[in-house]
């Protein structure tokens, strides 16, 4: 018997232990320190009365002969699918079709095992620092070469710098990828592509024969005209990517699972559309996700719904500005915050760990250093909106005394 080996390559995500781990032991020399804690990614605000009523009454139907319902549709409801394509999409003159939606348990499973699609030969792009899940679960699949400790980068990977230096808009690379992923507003930078900067690489995708691989996770956060909300609102997406969206920070559903992905009939590889492929993955790998979630998900596009988490996102923003505005008065270079609740500083002559330890012993506050999402992350860090107000303020002011 032998086990796939490519596990063995992964280096192991040291981030976030690492990070519980010293803040831990730090709270234990230092009882008296009141932590605040801003490097979370996960949202707190609780689940909206809307969404939550119409949770408790698919509760109920399941608790009735004529109302239960087994096994969702592979695909997911029709009432969901429908209510996506109308609000995400066509409302905003994009064109994507109520079939061309896939529902699942989350963005974060999709992004992972979409890669399956696609031959172990097939190279990948990515922007470097990002979300490490698309390079992961390359490398369990045995697509990204050999793990080099010194650079902390994969041999056969194509890296695509994403730096101040470059207003954090990636270049296209010298050699062709087959997937590109670009996840658009970045986590963690918390930055964003324009219409004109996407359109770039939808172009690059069609004339190369690459495929996009979309994540548009955070595109709640989008305040600005010009940063799209979809791939499929540049001319020319339809035939090279694939949009990946989740209800996690857009309604809080972080610890109710739900997403989906869009896959246009259009999107066709050596004569085989990508559509059917996924459609012949989750039948066979999927049972759909629960009806008491896609009920739920169908209230976030309710009217009340959509106010409620409107709101919600208003106070994560708030937050984000917050730390945004009071580090650049501070002095700081900071980026992102502003279509995003991701803030992203640059830790001048520190490392990412250093400014860390810093801030974890002369404020008391605790976020992620930027080195754990890739090589370029070095000497940056990222703050989120997703704490309470007071804590954002109460964080920001201790800053100063650093
Ligand atoms: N994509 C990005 C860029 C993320 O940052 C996250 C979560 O932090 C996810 C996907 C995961 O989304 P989900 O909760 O829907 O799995």
């Amino acid at each position: 018997m032998k086990i796939n080996h490519n596990y063995q390559k992964l280096p192991g995500s040291y981030l976030f232990s690492t990070i519980a781990k010293k803040v831990a032991a730090y709270g234990k020399e230092h009882p008296e320190a009141e932590i605040i804690r801003l490097g979370i990614g996960d949202v707190t605000l609780p689940i909206a009365p809307s969404i939550v009523k119409a949770m408790h009454e698919a509760v109920e139907e399941m608790g009735h002969a004529e109302t239960f319902r087994g096994y969702a549709p592979d695909l997911g409801y029709d009432f969901l699918r429908e209510a996506i394509a109308k609000t995400d999409y066509q409302r905003l003159g994009c064109e994507v079709f109520a079939d061309e939606i896939f529902i699942s348990d989350g963005a974060k499973c999709d992004c992972g095992n979409i890669q399956e699609l696609f031959s172990a030969e097939a190279k990948i792009a990515v922007c470097d620092p990002v979300y490490p899940v698309y390079v992961d679960s390359n490398v369990m699949a045995g697509r990204t070469g050999e793990w080099d400790e010194t650079f902390g980068r994969w041999s056969n990977v194509i890296y695509l710098p994403c730096t101040k230096e470059n207003g954090f808009v990636p270049e296209l690379p010298k050699e062709t990828p087959d997937l590109i992923y670009l996840c658009n507003p970045n986590n963690p930078t918390g930055t964003t592509l324009n219409r004109e900067q996407l359109k770039v690489w939808v172009d690059y995708a069609n004339a190369h024969d690459a495929v996009i691989m979309y994540d548009a996770a955070y595109e709640a956060y989008i305040q600005e005209e010009d940063v799209p909300h979809s791939i499929f609102a540049i001319d020319g997406a339809r035939s090279c990517a694939v949009e990946f969206r989740s209800f996690s920070k857009n309604a809080g559903f972080t610890g109710v699972r739900l997403g989906f992905t869009v896959i246009p009939k259009e999107l066709v590889r050596e004569g085989v559309s990508l559509h059917s492929m996924w459609a012949r993955r989750h039948g066979t790998k999927y049972n759909g996700a629960p009806y008491i979630q896609q009920k739920a998900g169908l209230a976030v596009y309710g009217d009340e719904g959509q106010r409620e988490i409107r709101e919600q996102i208003r106070y994560y923003m708030r937050n984000a500005k917050v730390i945004y505005e009071g580090l650049k008065k501070l002095g700081y270079e900071v980026f992102g915050g502003v279509n995003s609740p991701y803030v992203w500083l640059h830790t001048g002559e520190r490392s990412s760990w250093e400014f860390f330890d810093e801030l974890l012993d002369k404020a008391h506050v605790v976020g992620t250093p930027g080195s754990g999402f890739g090589p370029e992350g070095e000497h940056y860090f990222r703050l989120t909106g997703f704490g309470s107000y007071e804590n954002t303020v109460r964080a920001v002011e201790r800053m100063k005394g650093l």
